[in-house]
Order: C-alpha cells, then structure tokens, then sequence
C-alpha cells in the first residue's frame, strides 16, 4: 500500500519533491494543507497544480476520515470509533472541559495502537489483545478528522493532546514523538508541546529515551498499585520491569527534565485503597515531585474483579494522601456512561459484528 501522506514531516515533503522535480516551496504548501487544515483529499489542495496533484496520486494515499460509530454523554464527552485504511479501527475520546468565563478547552484522548499487548487486566483495550502499530498519519489523522467534526458545528478546535487511548505510546515511540512534532509545528496545528500528555504503563528504558528527546512534554505513568505483588497481577508488565527498576527510570527523568510527574492511580474499591497502600505510596514517592491522579476504576464488564468505589470514598482517599504531603487530585470523571476508558467502544462493536455473523 502507499504511504499515507499524513506521515510525512517536512523534511519527508521536502524529499518527496524533490523525487518528483518540483521546487522545495511546494513542500511548504502541502504541508499546510495536510497538518495545518487537515485536508481530506487532495482535490482540496487548489493551488498545487493539477500537474503535481496527478503525481502525488501516484505516489500516495489520503484516506478520508470516516466515522463508524459515535457514542455521546451526557456531559458532552464523545467517542469517535474510526476506520483505518486496512480495516481495522481504533478509538479517540473528545472531553469538552467548560470553565468560568467561556474559557473552552478541548481536550482529544487518542490511541497509539490497535490493540496493546501489555494485557493489563482492568483494561478493555489490553484484554483485546495487540494488532498493529499506528502509523505517523493515523495518529495525526484522529485530531484532525475530530477538528473537521468540530468546525461543522462551530469555530473551535482541539487543544490538548494526551495520548491515553489505545495502546501504549512508548511502544510506539518514534511515530507518536514524530506526530508529536507535527501537532506542534508553527505550520500545522501549533499545539504546545506542554499541552500534551504521554501516559505509559512503565517502559522503563523507553522512559530514559523519553527523558533525551522531549523535555516539555507532560508525563504520565500508570502506577495504580504501589507494591509488586499487586502490581505485577494486574500490569504484567510490572514483572519486567518492576517498581524499583520503574521508578529509578522515573527519578532519571525527573532529574533530567526537572518537570513534575503524574501517577495514575484507578482507585479499586477492596483492592488498592487501604492505609497500607497510602503508606507504600508515600515511600515510593519519597522525594519526587509527584502529583496522584486518581480516579475511580471503571469495570469493563460484569465479569470483572474490579470493584468500583464511591464519590465519597475517592474522595476520602484523596484526603488521606494530601494529609501525608502527597499531591492529589481527583481526576474529573468524562464520559462514564459512554465507557469512558477506551477500548471498550471497538469491544463492542466487534462483538456486535460477531453476533451479527453467528
Ligand atoms: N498504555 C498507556 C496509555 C493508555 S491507557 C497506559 O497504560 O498508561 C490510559 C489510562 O487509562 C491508563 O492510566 C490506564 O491505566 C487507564 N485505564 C485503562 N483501563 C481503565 C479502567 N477500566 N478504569 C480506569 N482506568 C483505566
Ligand atoms: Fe495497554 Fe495501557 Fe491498557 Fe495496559 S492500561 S493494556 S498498557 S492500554
């Protein structure tokens, strides 16, 4: 298959034209059609020439977004299911964060992958198992085809990045750092490096990559038990690479790019929230700039041996960590009603798909 155009950086259009002899300011102009407006095809891009639109034909794909399923909450929180080129799809989350003096922030939670191998067991997108890799293009092309969707109904935009749908990032590191770039150029949609958030289960090496190559980024890690033994029986990964070996991977990071860090910490109700783990917690922490995200754990189905806690006793947890010094907060629940943790919306429409053939 030819390569989607969305993958490519300037330095790549610039080589592409100069492949099919044309001049380098073209590189330039396709540039901002493809990551400054998003384009959906290259009959949108008028002032190349049809000259240069019949050689790109050739060379290139770009696929139109299509959506195949939407869910909407009600706090206005949106997941987009959307088709990729070989028939696979992958999920986005639009969380719409409305503050005081209609200051709007919107913020588009995407995926990495197509599946994930990591198999942590709270987790709808790790029990489907691992696919594929995403390429440069599909990344960028989950907020680009949310922003056409968005300027249909008004002016507004995405402008915060996190990358906690599918997948895990840091698996993927080369073509979510090179879309990371792309979001940010001055040229295409210049979203601040700071306004986006890599979240990863605990690659530690992959960290101390992390750590030499972007520095402004906002980090965070899926901590969600603070001692091996139950770490390791929901996050797999944790026997690889253990608390010790991921939190030195973390103190390096922090001393490198002297910037906070975040732990996730999905509150199981029975499971991860006793004062025991409130201790562990603190001496794991000891000395970091930390901040705790918690929120409550979200079941993935009946089956599941998570058990979800109160407002109440998130809350009281919270204020538990904060009596020790701990930085907390209770992350703001979006889309709940809607399976708010991704993966869960593909989980169904698949299965849907399978009932539908039985
Ligand atoms: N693979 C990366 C990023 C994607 S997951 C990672 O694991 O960090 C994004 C976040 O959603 C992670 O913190 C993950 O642990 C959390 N998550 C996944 N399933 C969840 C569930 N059922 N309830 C609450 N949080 C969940
Ligand atoms: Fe993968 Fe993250 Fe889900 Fe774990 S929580 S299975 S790393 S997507």
């Amino acid at each position: 298959m030819a390569e989607n155009l969305r993958s490519l950086d300037k330095q790549d259009m610039e080589a592409l034209m100069l492949q099919l002899g044309e001049p380098k300011f073209r590189a330039k102009q396709l540039f901002g059609w493809v990551h400054g407006k998003g384009v959906e095809s290259l009959a949108e891009m008028h002032n190349l020439g049809k000259n240069l639109l019949a050689k790109l034909e050739q060379e290139i794909t770009l696929p139109p977004y299509e959506v195949l399923a939407r869910q909407q909450s009600v706090d206005g929180t949106e997941k987009f299911l959307l088709a990729l080129e070989d028939g696979q799809a992958i999920e986005c989350v639009l969380m719409r964060y409305r503050g005081d003096n209609s200051k709007h922030r919107n913020t588009l939670c995407v995926s990495s992958q197509v599946g994930c191998a990591m198999g942590c067991t709270f987790c709808a997108t790790g029990q489907g198992g691992f696919v594929r890799n995403l390429s440069v293009g599909e990344i960028l092309g989950q907020v680009y085809a949310v922003n056409r969707y968005l300027q249909d109904e008004s002016d507004e935009r995405i402008g915060n990045i996190v990358f906690m749908g599918m997948g895990e990032p840091l698996l993927n590191f080369d073509n979510v750092l090179k879309a990371i770039n792309i979001f940010n150029d001055e040229e295409g949609l210049q979203i601040g490096i700071r306004r986006m958030t890599i979240s990863t289960c605990g690659i530690a090496p992959q960290i101390e990559r992390l750590a030499e190559q972007e520095k402004e980024i906002v980090f965070a890690v899926s901590l969600h038990a603070p001692n091996d033994e139950q770490r390791s029986e929901m996050m797999p990964v944790n026997k690889r690479y253990p608390l010790a070996v991921l939190m030195k991977a973390c103190r390096h990071y922090q001393k490198v790019t002297g910037k906070r860090i975040s732990f996730e910490y999905a509150l199981m109700k029975g499971f991860n929230d006793s004062d025991k783990h409130i201790q562990q917690l603190q001496q794991l922490l000891q000395g970091m700039d930390a901040h705790i995200n918690l929120i409550p754990v979200n079941p993935v189905d009946d089956g599941s041996p998570y058990r979800r806690p109160s407002r109440r006793e998130v809350l009281d947890f919270a204020g538990k960590l904060k009596a020790r010094g701990l930085a907390c907060s209770v992350r703001e629940e979006k889309g709940t009603d809607i399976d708010g943790a991704c993966g869960q919306l593909r989980g169904k429409v698949q299965q849907k798909k399978r009932e539908g053939q039985a």
